[in-house]
């Protein structure tokens, strides 16, 4: 079995549609095929969730039929025969029929995630009737019944497992089976999400669910790149990452796959395919657990991210003293990224700002806080990269001009990340670009 999973903009236009059937049908595999909403879509229903919290019905009425009219010449072009159109209709005013309904309710944030369940609910039946009206068999599989997380939103492999197979079982053998990327239960049982971005997740979960040969992530680019190709001009394709290298570069911000794509298939050991619908023979980026090349393979970016420094004299000599600061994060469940420490100082950055008050009031009771908004993280990943003789000195050279505020060098061996502010990212990004990569 294989894992073929197709982002937005793959599947963003019906003539993208039928590229998906394209590649899908190239050979005889049998094959998981994971879908994401229309492009576009997610941000829409993003935008209507927030009129609707902000009890503007007006707003999210007209937003609701806006996102209806942009599936309407879809629809049209997508379908060939009257059956075929009429099908596709139908799953589209059904799902806005659930969409539109949530204007009679309060909006809470379990509406939220129903709402935003639908574009992927959308996408699929329409690429599924498409399938069948040109005579390809497949089956539609809801995510809804296999996918789902537990109180502390990860995902419970062994059940999805269980439960994906035996669905798999019950029903037609065939070749195609296309399911919901992002979409999920939650330990309630909720409709929820595996956070934006989170079709890749669902591809490598179910590549590793069903033990699969490979899982293919089909999206606008030539592969995993070595830079950001939105902030750097000069960038290319990098041809072979190991898991560790993807996992980084992924957590630390390369927007192509979502941070905890790589862990699913890393544990099972199925290499994960980056590939573009564009230029479907582009060679792409193979994920695997083979090492190749040394020296910088990658640098990426993370956004938004708060530094938080405390300052102690009561820290000099102490032990105990970071235990209860990681306590205080422990207890608010909000991960860090990097932490640098002096004898009477911590400081340790964070991206998750939801707990950041009560965070902020409990670490003033061990000394003083300083809280800066607006960084950036710049991560240089490659294997074993901290035992290169040089490197660092070649990272810093590069910085030269820029004002860095922490550095984390051998936590990983395969990394190492740089924080400024968000404003320098721009100049960093480009002039690492040049000295590690001469671009
Ligand atoms: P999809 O909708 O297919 O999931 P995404 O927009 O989520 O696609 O991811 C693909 C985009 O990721 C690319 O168009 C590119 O702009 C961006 N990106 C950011 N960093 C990288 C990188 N290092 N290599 C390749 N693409 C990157
Ligand atoms: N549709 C979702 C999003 O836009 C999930 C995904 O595309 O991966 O975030
Ligand atoms: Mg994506």
């Amino acid at each position: 079995m294989k894992v073929l999973k197709f982002g937005g903009t793959s599947v963003g236009k019906p003539e993208r549609m039928e590229m998906v059937k394209e590649l899908i049908t190239r050979d005889q595999d049998s094959k998981v095929v994971v879908l994401s909403a229309v492009s576009g879509t997610t941000n829409s229903l993003v935008e209507i969730g927030q009129a609707l919290y902000a009890k503007d019905k007006a707003k999210g009425k007209q937003l609701i039929d806006a996102l209806y009219e942009h599936y309407q010449p879809f629809v049209k072009s997508l379908y060939k025969t009257e059956e075929g159109y009429s099908k596709g209709k139908s799953v589209v005013d059904t799902r806005f029929g659930v969409i539109r309904g949530l204007l009679e309710f309060d909006f809470t944030d379990r509406e939220e995630r129903l709402l935003l369940a639908q574009g992927e609910l959308i996408s699929t039946k329409l690429f599924h009737h498409y399938l069948e009206e040109i005579g390809i068999t497949s089956r539609w599989l809801p995510a809804l019944d296999f996918m789902s997380v537990d109180e502390d939103h990860e995902p419970e492999l062994e059940k999805i497992s269980e439960r994906l197979k035996s669905i798999i079982d019950a029903g037609e053998q065939v070749g195609i089976y296309v399911t919901q990327g992002y979409i999920c239960r939650n330990a309630k049982g909720e409709v929820d999400n595996l956070k934006r971005g989170g079709s890749d997740y669902t591809a490598s979960l179910v590549g590793a669910a069903l033990d699969a040969q490979e899982v293919q992530i089909w999206t606008d680019i030539d592969g995993m790149h070595n830079n950001d190709p939105r902030v750097v001009d000069q960038t290319r394709p990098i041809a072979q990452l190991n898991f560790d290298e993807a996992a980084e570069l992924a957590y630390f911000g390369a927007k192509i796959l979502h941070p905890a794509t790589i862990r699913p298939a890393q544990q099972v050991g199925t290499p994960v395919k980056l590939l573009n619908t564009m230029d479907p023979d582009a060679k792409g980026t193979t994920i695997s657990g083979e090492a190749a090349g040394s020296g910088v393979k990658a640098i990426a970016a993370k956004d938004d991210i708060i530094a938080i420094k405390v300052k102690s004299s009561r820290m000099l000599l102490a032990y105990g003293f970071m235990r209860k600061i990681f306590e205080v994060f422990e207890k608010y469940r909000t991960p860090i990224d990097m932490i640098t420490t002096s004898e009477v100082a911590v400081s340790l950055t964070i991206d998750d700002a939801t707990h950041l008050d009560e965070i902020i009031k409990e670490l003033d009771a061990f000394g003083k806080v300083e809280v800066d908004k607006g960084q950036t993280i710049v991560s240089c990943v490659g294997a074993n990269i901290v035992d290169e003789k040089g490197l660092a000195m070649k990272v810093f050279d590069a910085l030269e001009e820029i004002p860095v505020r922490m550095i984390s060098f051998g936590g990983s061996r395969n990394n190492i990340s740089i924080l400024i502010k968000m404003e320098n990212k721009v100049q960093a990004l480009q002039a690492l670009n040049k000295g590690l990569f001469n671009l």
